[in-house]
């Protein structure tokens, strides 16, 4: 990887020519500067696993700080207050963080719980008038997320969904090269995501508390990417799932699902979904005057890919650093990625899942 300073100066060359400047790399070009604008005050409610790392991310932010955590678990709240210096009024439990309506040292929730119980929390965080990012998926399916767009519309608050990827320099630079028309027209994209799965009794294979099995967890980076490179929605899908293990993966938990997805410009989409294959990561795109590889193409990086004119240089940032510098700058400034992240984005990919759901079921294709 490249220094920051030699990435700097590169960008100052090619953004010469770039008639747009999107978001992130806004972002490396201020990053160099002193920052003395507004911070976005965040409180994380769901102190796990991926909350830890959006924490640690968030040490090196500019426009991001951590100032308040909603938890179930006491014992995390003291270890979070030390390691962060979290004040004890921007502290909740999930009975009373109505209260943060009150509390002006949050503007914004982050909410990284179980999907199953993302829902009804947005809905409380909107309603307690702050913002809020939620994690994917944003529901368990494409009402619920609907249900929670329109309840942060009425409250008129902000509802991003935590889509670090379209942060991600050497994705932004793929969208760009699409937007632009480097690859000609876009005939085909690839996305195969996947993981082994481990413990059975995690919520994660809970069907009330995941919504879903791979699909609602991973499957969901090959659905958000594929419209991300391809550029367009889909219009059909048709599903078809593998299920090896019937005891870890119980009914309504889907272990492997292929799924297929055609676009109104002809072009078509294969992908996987599996928590039974180790370390699969990977997006191909094809057009009709070029390509592009990334492998890993959505887990937390370094990101790798070559296109048709040579290796995908851009550095690595770590994505969570990123996306709340930049969501910061979104929700202040009005300055959006490449490609959305808002409720209607997440719906948008809810809306596909219900529909592969339904092909596997049916056995039918299903149109959008
Ligand atoms: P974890 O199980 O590690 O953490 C979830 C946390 O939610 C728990 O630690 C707990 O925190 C809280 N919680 C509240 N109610 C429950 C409950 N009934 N059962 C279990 N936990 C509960 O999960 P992850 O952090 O891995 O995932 C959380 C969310 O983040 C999911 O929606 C997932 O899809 C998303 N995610 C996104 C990633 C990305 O790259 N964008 C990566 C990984 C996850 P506490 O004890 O503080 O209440």
């Amino acid at each position: 990887m490249g220094s920051r300073r030699d990435f700097l100066e590169k960008l100052t060359v090619s953004t010469i020519s770039l008639p747009i400047l999107y978001g992130p790399t806004q972002l490396f070009a201020a990053s160099e500067e002193p920052y003395d604008g507004p911070i976005l005050k965040v409180a994380i409610m769901g102190l796990g696993s991926y909350g830890r790392r959006v924490a640690e991310a968030m040490q090196s932010c500019k426009r991001a700080k951590l100032t308040g955590v909603i938890s179930g678990t006491p014992s995390k709240i003291v270890d979070w207050q030390a390691k962060y210096g979290i004040p004890e009024k921007n502290c909740y439990n999930y009975d009373n963080f109505d209260r943060i309506k009150d509390n002006p040292d949050i503007d914004v929730v982050y909410v990284i719980t179980p999907n199953g119980l993302h829902k009804d929390q947005t809905i409380r965080v909107a309603k307690a008038g702050k913002h809020v990012i939620c994690e994917k998926p944003m529901g368990i399916n494409a009402k619920e997320g609907q249900e929670m767009v329109d309840a942060c519309k009425a409250a008129n608050v902000k509802l991003l969904i935590g889509y670090r990827m379209h942060y991600e320099p050497k994705t932004v630079e793929v969208i760009r090269m699409r937007k632009t028309g480097e690859f000609g027209k876009p005939k085909f994209f690839q996305g195969l995501s996947g993981f082994t799965i481990g413990d059975p009794t995690q919520w994660r294979l809970n069907k009330e508390l995941a919504g879903g099995g791979a699909m609602m967890d991973i499957g969901i980076y090959s659905i958000n990417g594929s419209r991300y490179m391809l550029g367009e929605e889909p219009i059909w899908v048709t599903a078809q799932e593998t299920k090896t293990d019937p005891v870890k993966f119980k009914e309504g938990v889907d272990e492997t699902i292929q799924f297929q997805m055609g676009f109104p410009s002809g072009a078509v989409a294969s992908c996987l979904s599996t928590y039974a294959m180790s370390h699969l990561d990977r997006f191909f795109l094809n057009g009709e005057d070029g390509y592009a590889e990334m492998q890993p193409s959505s887990g937390y990086g370094p990101i790798k890919g070559r296109t048709h004119k040579g290796e995908l240089t851009q550095p690595h940032i770590t994505h969570q650093t990123l996306q709340m510098d930049g969501m910061a700058q979104l929700i202040f400034e009005g300055v959006e990625p490449i490609v959305p992240l808002d409720g209607e984005e997440g719906v948008k990919d809810m809306k596909i899942i219900d529909a592969i759901y339904l092909a596997v079921k049916t056995g039918k294709r299903v149109d959008l």
